[in-house]
């Protein structure tokens, strides 16, 4: 028996985003996860238990509490591993417990429920099996008989059936019926009215090859033996497969899927970016049939709804989706794949702030199984993870086929300039896009346009601003016309000339793939070009008629941003060309570089990966940074030691943790000031005994990157060590205090703990 209840209260409404803690009376078994009565505000009102404990936290102590008034509900709301998860969600995200439910569990107006499902009828079944029935046992069938869908909630069947927990046992065992778990929506019939036949997906051009399968290759037959060998451990494990693009991880992931399911268990698929995938979902769907749901941010409320209802009973027993289907409950979980495991998109920007690699990681300590991490770059955490042993590591070295890993043409920009050549594409690009067109062949172009900020780069010498304590780009503001660090806030005035070789041609980086396609339509005046950026794909279906069109060569050439790298497979792209690598290498972020690392050798990944040898020209400015270099050499394990080292010296992650505090205010004094004092509060901090001999260092205050976004002015505070826990105990205190403060009045706080960028 416990003494208190942690109480979400009023769980459906989103606004309402706080626990409370009640009494529980000794005549009360309540337990987490059902609903109860409790009052608040002198109201009556329904709510969730999320905790039971016998000791209150510090602050409670004195409080006078409440006593719970009475259980609604005996049935679960929410399974309580889920509930579990949650709660981990919220303290690792450092966000409240009603936000990481609503996100674990998104459809809280419903509830679990045991069902009962017929399974034979009376009629056909044996005289062996009639012989021991009962009345009681007749009763229960007939019952079942005669419901609709010949299904019924067990509640609802003991008490119409009028029969024993015995004999309902006895009908389960002898297969008669069979026991499942719904999802059941708040209006019952909610659930009916969303069941439609299901919808023919409509067959385009790669529908009759996409159900495929082939005999593995040797390599993907070991990797394949490797998982499995893990999962037959039983004890939670993470493996990274680490396999080059074009090496069939694809292939080995249904491999295991199917094995999976055939020893009873349930797998989820987790893709960067769900709208992307169309290729990959519907040759699962061929294979796998109704087994496979796709869960993509499109679904409404009722066919999520249905969407849950049929994860839950075990209707579908593969999901396939984008970062929030890591939640997916399927009640056999035993496998759960992160295909491109580097992906950014597999970080959540919103609270609570998780990255999904760490719920699946969670989820399967939970449930004994595997988490199987996939890509052909690897990031720098799950590769050291690998190296140091602590998890396993599984590698593919060679594409599929007769296919290779395509040659990697660096460009020297500044040579270019030399030549006399003042357009964004370099000679030799130009040269070998007129071939692919000649030739027939198809070309993608990259273009990386992300985040606000520009940075200012010299086009003769490629000199680039950055600052004396950072070792990071400066970043352009147009508010203020000033050149700043966002870790330190060193300022500086734009150059007018190179401070290194005096030339005039200073560039403000930060074209757009409309210019590019503009460029290239005026180069290749006849030629049919598509675009695929944000723009041009605000609705999902875009995304398919642009890649469908593009996959039936209705175009030649494909400009886009670099969400185009991710897992396409065009067979008959040959050319692969990148306008400026030097955009993701100067973000003003210690991961600039991993970033630049990956994103060239996916980028460069498309090209070739079928009979014809394909090729990547690259255009920079430093065409002599390692990253550029070393993904023109499809040298992962070069690029990795180097960039563990210069971590390990600058104490970056994965050395050390970082919790970075954004303060967001209307006005700019207002933040600055709430900054300052936040500043001052953690300072303070470092001088109690618990803090003042570790490694914690506090960075800023400094404006972020963003300085300001939708009329708020944007500061922010980053605190670095390597323990998480005290790093997080440290940061607790210091807000508290902060909230102390008349400075932080009308602040909001952004916190999110290891970000992914800074
Ligand atoms: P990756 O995801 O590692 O970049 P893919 O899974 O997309 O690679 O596979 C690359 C290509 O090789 C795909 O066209 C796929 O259909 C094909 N493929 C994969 N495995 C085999 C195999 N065992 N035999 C023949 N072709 C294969
Ligand atoms: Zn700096
Ligand atoms: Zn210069």
């Amino acid at each position: 028996m416990f003494r208190y209840a942690e109480v979400l209260v009023d769980v459906a409404n989103r606004r309402l985003d706080q626990s409370f803690h009640y009494l529980v009376p000794e005549y009360l078994n309540l337990k987490i996860g059902m609903r109860v009565l409790v009052s608040l505000q002198n109201r009556k009102v329904q709510g969730l238990v999320v905790n039971l404990t016998n000791e209150l936290r510090e602050e409670m102590e004195g409080v006078n509490l409440k006593h719970v008034i009475e259980i609604v509900d005996e049935d679960s709301l929410v399974p309580s591993d889920l509930i579990e998860l949650a709660h981990w969600l919220s303290q690792t995200t450092i966000c409240s417990i009603a936000q990481s439910l609503h996100t674990v569990w998104p459809l809280l107006k419903g509830k679990v429920e045991a069902w009962i499902v017929l399974l034979a009828s009376i009629e056909d079944s044996d005289v062996q099996t009639l012989q021991w029935l009962d009345s009681e046992a007749f009763r229960g069938l007939t019952v079942l008989n005669r419901a609709r869908k010949k299904a019924i909630s067990l509640k609802v069947f003991l008490k119409r059936a009028n029969i024993s927990v015995e004999t309902l046992d006895k009908l389960l065992r002898h297969g008669l019926a069979k026991k499942e778990m719904r999802f059941i929506g708040t209006a019952q019939s909610s659930i009916e009215q969303v069941i439609k036949p299901e919808q023919n997906k409509k067959a385009d051009s790669d529908k009759s090859q996409s159900g495929r399968t082939y005999e593995l290759t040797k390599e993907q037959a070991t990797a394949v033996k490797g998982v499995l060998a893990a999962l037959e451990e039983g004890s939670p494990q993470t493996v990274l497969l680490h396999g080059v693009t074009g090496s069939g991880k694809t292939e080995v992931y249904r491999e295991l899927i199917s094995q999976v399911l055939a020893q009873g268990g349930d797998a989820i698929l987790l893709v960067p970016e769900i709208s992307l995938t169309s290729q990959v979902a519907r040759s699962f769907e061929s294979q796998f049939g109704e087994q496979v749901i796709i869960l993509h941010s499109g679904l409404g409320q009722r066919e999520k709804m249905k969407a849950w209802s049929d994860i839950v009973s075990g209707l579908k027993r593969i999901v396939i989706g984008a970062r929030s289907a890591v939640f997916a409950p399927l009640p056999h979980l035993r496998l759960i794949i992160l295909d491109e495991e580097h992906d950014g998109a597999y970080k959540q920007d919103e609270n609570p702030k998780y990255h999904a690699r760490d719920v699946a990681r969670k989820r399967m300590d939970q449930r004994k199984g595997v988490v199987l991490l996939g890509s052909a770059t690897p990031s720098l955490e799950a590769y050291a993870a690998g190296q140091t042993g602590k998890i396993r590591m599984l590698s593919m070295t060679t594409r599929i086929g007769t296919s290779v890993l395509p040659p990697v043409e660096i460009v020297d920009m500044r040579d270019e300039l030399r030549q006399g050549n003042r357009s964004i594409f370099s000679l030799p690009l130009q040269q070998k896009l007129r071939e692919r067109v000649d030739r027939g062949e198809q070309t993608m172009l990259f273009l990386n346009r992300r985040g606000y900020s520009t940075f200012v780069v010299c086009r003769e010498c490629g000199y680039v601003v950055s600052c004396p304590n950072c070792d990071i780009a400066l970043t352009y503001h147009t508010q203020g016309q000033a050149m700043r660090c966002h870790y330190c806030d060193y300022k500086e005035l734009p150059p007018h000339t190179c401070p290194k070789c005096g030339s005039r041609y200073i560039r403000f980086f930060g074209q757009g793939t409309q210019r590019v396609e503009e460029e290239i339509q005026g180069l290749f005046p006849d030629v049919p070009i598509l675009r695929l950026d944000y723009d041009t794909t605000r609705s999902s279906e875009a995304h398919h008629t642009i890649l469908d069109s593009f996959r039936r060569q209705e175009a030649s050439i494909l400009v886009g941003t670099q969400m185009m790298a991710k897992g396409l497979d065009f067979p008959n792209v040959t050319l692969v060309g990148v306008i400026a690598a030097d955009q993701t290498l100067n973000m003003p972020d210690f991961r600039a570089r991993e970033r630049t690392f990956q994103l060239l050798t996916q980028v460069a990944g498309r090209a070739g990966r079928s009979s014809k040898p394909g090729e990547v020209v690259i255009q920079t400015y430093s065409p002599r940074d390692s990253a550029v270099v070393r993904a023109a050499n499809h040298d992962f394990q070069g690029f990795f030691w180097e960039e563990i080292n210069y971590r390990k010296e600058r104490k970056y992650p994965p050395f050390t943790h970082i919790i970075r505090v954004l303060l967001l205010h209307e006005k700019e004094d207002r933040v600055i000031k709430g900054a300052n004092a936040l500043g001052a509060c953690l300072q303070q901090g470092m001088q109690e005994p618990e803090f003042g001999n570790t490694d914690l260092d506090i960075l800023g205050p400094a404006p972020a990157v963003l300085s300001k976004l939708r009329n708020q002015w944007r500061w922010q505070i980053s605190v670095k060590g390597t323990r998480q826990d005290l790093l997080r105990s440290f940061l607790h205190q210091g807000v508290q205090r902060f909230f102390k403060s008349p400075s932080s009045n009308g602040i909001i706080l952004n916190i999110e703990v290891d970000p992914l960028s800074t």
